[in-house]
């Protein structure tokens, strides 16, 4: 993959992921718009949030006459409740017709965090039929080519750092008294979130030093970074972490030869634990705190989509090194995802799930 490195003309020091022409595409796009829609993916995570409502607070605080809605796939967990206008995103599985009423009336629809209209259920069939122009940012893989205009670069450690950099590039930004944009309050809270949820704390995907550039820039626009930390981490409650507890004690199986690790949760032992969205969201990771595992998969059963009978089983890989997991997550459970960090699903029980991956890890992970 090319990657386009700029440097930014109103930001010297820094150098920007957007090819120049792109970017003014996009923004030709932005400021032509005044009823924009802004989707993002299932099970949305402080990345999908975090640049969504960035993006609609940057539209709407330049131009009174816009309107631009939020709209996720299902509902995004309470620890990123506090984000601001968060009240009025819209959730597609509980506000279905409102959703497709916002779609109906947008000029245009702006994609983040996702590139493959499948990854935002079934909202987006409608989205691929809908006539209007449409503007993708994300830091994913393999995008497919469904929009108008594609921003895609998956050496960015977030969606959120790629619309900092757009923002940045705005040709109607004012420029404040100063020799660069710089973002108001909402928008820097919003995009800190993604960077700091998408890079674990900036302890991985983190290394290019243009990215504490950002998060300076953040800390001047006024963010409170341990707040943030503290608003989106520390908020488990007894349940959550009762049931980690019991992931890592109970259900942690270790594959010493392969150096993995494998927890599985049935609907059963979610319920035990009174399961939100967004309890299970990390666990994968943790098995790697060991110092001799460097793979680890989190298996969580969900009931059947509607119109359907089989269980639908949640797949996460992770791992450490040179042993991608991104081609065993598309093979065997339809999905993908960077070499280190991918995901899919698999239609049946917990149990059929956890037999095919038993079946399948030998052929795609290696031993050393
Ligand atoms: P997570 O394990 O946090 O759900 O997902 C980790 C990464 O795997 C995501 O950032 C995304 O790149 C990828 N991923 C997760 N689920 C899917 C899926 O169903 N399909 C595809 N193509 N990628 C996925
Ligand atoms: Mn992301």
């Amino acid at each position: 993959m090319q990657i386009n490195l700029y440097l930014c003309t109103k930001f010297p020091n820094m150098t920007s992921r957007i090819d120049i022409q792109l970017a003014a595409e996009a923004h030709r796009l932005l400021n032509a718009a005044r009823r924009v829609v802004i989707f993002t993916h299932m099970g949305p995570d402080g990345d999908a949030m975090g640049s969504s409502l960035a993006l609609r607070h940057y539209l709407e605080s330049r131009a009174a006459d816009v309107r631009a809605t939020v709209i996720v796939p299902n509902d995004f967990p309470d620890f990123l409740a506090w984000l601001p206008g968060v009240a009025e995103v819209l959730v597609y599985e509980r506000q279905a017709e409102m959703c497709d009423q916002r779609l109906d009336e947008a000029d245009l629809a702006v994609c983040l965090d996702f590139n493959d209209a499948k990854r935002i259920g079934p909202i987006g069939e409608r989205l691929l039929q809908k006539p209007c122009p449409k503007l993708m940012i994300d830091h994913h893989l393999h995008p497919t080519d469904f929009a108008t205009v594609m921003i895609s670069d998956p050496s960015a450690s977030s969606t959120c750092e790629l619309v900092y950099y757009l923002l940045n590039q705005g040709q109607s930004n004012s420029n404040q008294g100063r020799d660069h944009w710089r973002p108001i309050l909402d928008i820097a809270n919003c995009l800190y979130t993604g960077l700091m949820t998408d890079t674990g704390n900036f302890s991985y995907n983190s290394s290019n030093p243009d990215l504490y550039e950002i998060v300076a820039e953040l800390m001047r626009a006024g963010i409170e970074k341990d707040k943030i930390y503290d608003r989106v981490f520390n908020q488990y409650s007894a349940d959550r972490m009762h049931m980690t507890g019991y992931c890592l004690y109970r259900k942690m199986q270790l594959f010493p030869e392969y150096h993995l690790a494998l927890i599985t949760l049935s609907i059963e032992e979610l319920k035990q634990f009174n399961y939100k969205q967004g309890d299970t969201e990390g666990i994968v990771n943790m098995p790697l705190q060991m110092g001799d595992i460097f793979y680890s998969v989190f298996m969580r059963e969900q009931e059947p989509k509607p119109g359907t009978s089989k269980n639908v089983v949640k797949v996460s890989f992770r791992s450490q090194g040179d042993r991608p997991v991104n081609v065993m997550a598309a093979e065997v459970f339809r999905g993908g995802g960077h070499a280190n960090a991918s995901g899919g699903d698999f239609y049946g029980s917990i149990r059929a799930a956890a037999r095919l991956f038993l079946r399948e890890y030998p052929k795609y992970f290696k031993k050393d």
